[in-house]
C-alpha cells in the first residue's frame, strides 16, 4: 500500500490548518484500504487538526520531536505528548531544519529513537544539496544520512520506518526530477536499509517515498516505479483539491517496473 503525507510546514494559521483538514475529510472516502494518508500540521494545530479530521482515515503527523523524553528543554516537544495528542506519523531531519536550524546526524539518530519509544513511525528525510549533486556526491550523501539514522537503533518488536528521499535542489522549486533519477536513489536506500537491518527486515518494515515538488501532473511518474513507496507533499498538499487528487492518484497508480 502507497503512503502520501502532506508536510503543511508553517504556511497555516489554525483555522486555515482545520478548514483544510474538513476539506481533505470531505473530499476523501470515508474508508482507505488501497492508500495511507497522513497529513502534518504545525504544532499548534496538530489537536485542531485531529478534531476536524473526525472519523476520517487520515491520520496525523507530526513535523518534529524532541530528541530528550522529558526535561528542562524550553520551546521543545515531547514525543509523549505527541502520542498523548495522537500523532502517530513524526517527520525527521527535514532539510529545512537541517538548515535552518543545524540538526546534526546525531541528534536526528536519536530522534528516531524517540519516536520508537513513543510508538510512532518516524519518516527520515534524506537528500543531497545542488553543490552535493554536482559533485558526483549523490549517492554517497544520501547512504550516510540513512546509516547515520538508523545504524546501532534498539528497534521495538513491531515498528515501521519510513525515508524520504528528498533532494534539498527540488524542495519547493517546482523542478521536475526525472522519476528515473528519484528511482536511482531510491534502490541505493533500499539496499542501504537492507544491509543495516537485513533483507528480511527491511523489506517488512521500511517504506522509501519521494518527496520534491510533487503535484497531480508528476506524480504518475513517480509511482509508475515499484522501488518508490509513496510520496510527501510540501506546496500541493496546501490546496485540499490539489492534494486529494494526488491521494487518488496514488490509489490507481499502477507500478510499471
Ligand atoms: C517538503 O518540504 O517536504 C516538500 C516535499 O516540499 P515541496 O513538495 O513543496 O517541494
Amino acid at each position: 500500500m502507497r503512503t502520501v503525507i502532506g508536510n503543511w510546514k508553517m504556511q497555516l494559521t489554525i483555522a486555515e490548518a482545520e478548514q483544510l483538514a474538513k476539506d481533505v475529510a470531505a473530499a476523501l472516502p470515508k474508508r482507505l484500504t488501497d492508500v495511507r494518508v497522513v497529513v502534518c500540521p504545525s504544532y499548534a494545530a496538530l489537536a485542531p487538526v485531529r478534531d476536524a479530521l473526525g472519523g476520517s482515515p487520515v491520520v496525523l503527523g507530526a513535523q518534529d520531536l524532541c530528541h530528550e523524553e522529558k526535561g528542562a528543554y524550553t520551546g521543545e516537544v515531547s514525543g509523549r505528548e505527541l502520542a498523548d495528542i495522537g500523532v502517530k506519523f513524526v517527520l525527521i531531519g527535514h532539510s529545512e531544519r537541517r538548515s535552518h536550524v543545524h540538526e546534526d546526524e546525531a541528534l536526528i539518530h536519536a530522534k528516531v529513537q524517540r519516536a520508537f519509544k513513543n510508538k510512532m513511525t518516524p519518516v527520515l528525510c534524506v537528500g543531497e544539496t545542488r553543490d552535493e549533486l554536482d559533485k558526483g556526491l549523490r549517492d554517497v550523501v544520501v547512504e550516510r544520512q540513512v546509516r547515520a539514522a538508523f545504524e546501532k537503533l534498539e528497534l521495538p518488536a513491531r515498528c515501521e520506518m519510513i525515508v524520504a528521499y528528498e533532494p534539498v535542489w527540488v524542495i519547493g522549486s517546482g523542478t521536475d526530477v526525472d522519476p528515473e533519477d528519484a528511482a536511482r536513489s531510491h534502490y541505493i536506500i533500499r539496499e542501504t536499509l537492507r544491509d543495516i537491518f537485513t533483507p528480511e527486515t527491511a523489506d517488512r518494515r521500511c517504506r522509501v517515498i519521494y518527496g520534491g515538488s510533487v503535484d497531480k501532473g508528476n506524480i504518475a511518474g513517480f509511482l509508475s516505479r515499484p522501488v518508490i513507496d509513496g510520496v510527501l507533499v510540501g506546496g500541493a498538499s496546501l490546496s485540499a483539491p490539489e492534494f486529494t487528487a494526488i491521494v487518488e492518484a496514488a490509489r490507481t497508480a499502477d507500478a510499471k517496473g
